[in-house]
């Protein structure tokens, strides 16, 4: 069932806004295909709808939670959402066929369709939720990732502190910071 129905019967040229909890429910569905996964607690969206003729042009913002895994060490990575959304919604009979469709999308990339009264917007959250994936999200840019076991660790010749690599150093210099922080 769609979560975020916008009713514009009523809707005029100065608008309406509508509020909806983004529910962790919805989230775990909407998200299911994807590597990103709800947050703690539900989110929010704030929604501003307009008319423009036939058109109905929507924005709205989306706050809230996600969560996915390190690329490193799998752990929790938790996401901010704080989404900007922006569509231009005409009637469902201005659909362009197939082939002109692909045009149309080169330049209008937010337009969408509505049918009858209703505007649904679950499926254009669902994308702008999908885009917020990182390509490799971390718990934190120095995560050393999963230990790797002894046997499996290249000899101390190799990342040694006896013979370092001048191009090491300054990783090196690194470690002795933070070697030193922890203590
Ligand atoms: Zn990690």
């Amino acid at each position: 069932m769609s979560a975020f129905v916008l009713q514009i019967q009523d809707l005029d040229e100065s608008g309406k806004d509508w509020s909806f909890a983004v529910g962790r429910e919805w989230l775990a569905s909407a998200l299911a295909d994807s590597e990103l996964r709800p947050g703690p607690e539900d989110g929010e969206l704030q929604v501003h709808a307009q008319r423009n003729g036939a058109d109905v042009l929507v924005q709205g913002h989306i706050s809230g939670k996600l969560a996915a895994s390190c690329a490193r060490c799998l752990g929790e990575v938790p996401l901010d959402l704080d989404l900007a959304l922006t569509a231009l919604f005409s009637p469902e009979h201005t659909r362009p066929d197939e082939d002109e469709e692909i045009e149309v999308r080169l330049d209008e990339v937010n337009r969408d369709y509505y049918g009858g009264r209703e505007i649904v917007l679950d499926s254009m959250i669902r994308e702008y939720l999908l885009l917020e994936a990182p390509m490799k999200p971390l718990c934190s840019e120095s995560c050393e990732g999963i230990a790797v076991p002894e046997h499996v660790r290249p000899p101390d010749e190799v990342f040694g502190e006896s013979a370092p690599d001048a191009r090491f150093a300054p990783l090196l210099k690194l470690k002795e910071q933070l070697t030193k922080n922890e203590e």
